[in-house]
């Protein structure tokens, strides 16, 4: 390993690839932003919003209907849109850098589902969203906030147990000596882990991956069959100890704490920038639902601010939890090799522009956390 770590030529040469690979969903996706945005903004600008709304109340007389069937023409326009883009990203360059297992039907119906999960959460959300709007109106943001707060914890509770099967078949993993390693581990690191679960991750993708998921009794740890098939005992119980060095150092808690403030202060700043721009459109109220796109503009906008910072404090967790991952099983080497092998078998950049990874990166890239790692004593 030391030799491979060594020839820096060898490494730029195996990551033009995985550069290729990044950059293009990288550019790809900021152009869909940006698309997105302009578009939706002409939308309102151009009295396209007004018209659908006046169009869906000619048939309609209850707000809460046209509300829900005015998203719903947005969002399949928004599909037939971008479905080229869609199909190019998720299936097509999964293909053409070998990195997928599925067939383009597969690729579809898992589509389908995600949207399904996706409607089935989402529904209830924006009606209540609505419901909150109307009656509290300016300060909608502040019940609201509240209500994402219940919902998420929810979420990452029933995440596991009920969210996750939907997709994957979530079995015990069957190697009882690494099984008997990893509750040793949990153990050392003050958790309570009764089974280690594998998920058929190769079914979409040759890609690897473990997670820490749940909440208080649906705390578990999750390994791809991927990660299970490819990597040593050894190399699997640095991953584990990554993982448990998130529950150690507290980061689900300080993530579910810091989630929460940023909502109630990205919701408050939606709410207030969506009243004071309301006329600029020709809006008169808020609860107009022609209006509604504004409050996603200014989301997109604010989240240019947001996403950095919380890009930067998810990446100091990860230094963190590399860190106990290397003091609690002593095998910095393994850890090292697991890490380079995650990289180049999800055909991650080793070495991204420092500027890319400050803005879009929440993990530091391979490069920077092996540095890290290393001058670790
Ligand atoms: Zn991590």
């Amino acid at each position: 390993m030391g030799a491979k770590k060594c020839n820096r030529a060898d490494l730029t040469l195996d990551n033009t690839q995985a550069k290729k690979y990044s950059n293009t969903k990288l550019f790809i996706g900021i152009g869909e932003g940006i698309a997105s945005f302009i578009l939706l903004f002409v939308f309102i600008a151009f009295g396209f919003s007004t018209h659908l709304e006046n169009y869906l109340r000619t048939f309609f007389i209850n707000d809460y209907l046209i509300f829900l069937l005015y998203l719903f023409v947005l969002g399949i326009a928004s599909s037939i849109l971008f479905s080229p883009v869609n199909y190019y990203t998720g299936f097509y360059l999964e293909h053409k850098y070998n990195l997928s297992n599925q067939t383009f039907w597969k690729w579809i119906w898992e589509g389908c589902k995600e949207t399904l999960v996706g409607l089935v959460i989402g529904v209830p959300l924006l009606l209540l969203f609505y419901f909150v709007m109307r009656s509290f109106g300016i300060y909608w943001w502040l019940p609201f906030a509240v209500l994402m707060f219940i919902v998420s914890v929810f979420l990452a509770q029933i995440m596991p147990i009920v969210i996750l099967p939907i997709f994957y078949k979530v079995t015990p993993i069957e190697n009882e000596n690494l099984k008997t390693r990893i509750i040793a581990l949990s153990k050392n690191a003050g958790l309570k882990v009764e089974n280690v679960f594998k998920f058929n991750m190769s079914k979409n993708t040759k890609k690897a991956n473990a997670a820490f998921t749940g909440l208080g009794r649906t705390k578990r740890i999750l390994l791809g069959d991927t990660l299970l098939d490819n990597y040593t005992d050894d190399e699997i119980e640095t991953v584990i100890a990554h993982e448990l060095g998130h529950y150690k150092k507290k980061h689900i808690i300080k993530n579910i704490f810091i989630g929460t403030v940023s909502s109630f202060l990205v919701f408050f700043l939606m709410a207030q920038l969506h009243y004071i721009s309301l006329t600029w459109f020709g809006f008169n109220n808020i609860i107009q639902v022609a209006s509604l796109p504004l409050l996603a503009l200014w989301g997109a906008l604010i989240g240019l601010v947001q996403e950095p910072i919380s890009n930067y404090i998810s990446r100091k967790f990860e230094y963190e939890a590399d860190q106990y991952a290397v003091q609690s099983t002593n095998k910095k080497e393994a850890f090292i090799s697991t890490l380079e092998k995650l990289t180049e078998q999800n055909l991650g950049d080793k070495e991204p522009h420092p500027l890319v990874e400050w803005f879009f990166y929440s993990h530091p890239s391979i490069k920077n956390r092996i540095e890290a790692i290393i001058s670790l004593q």
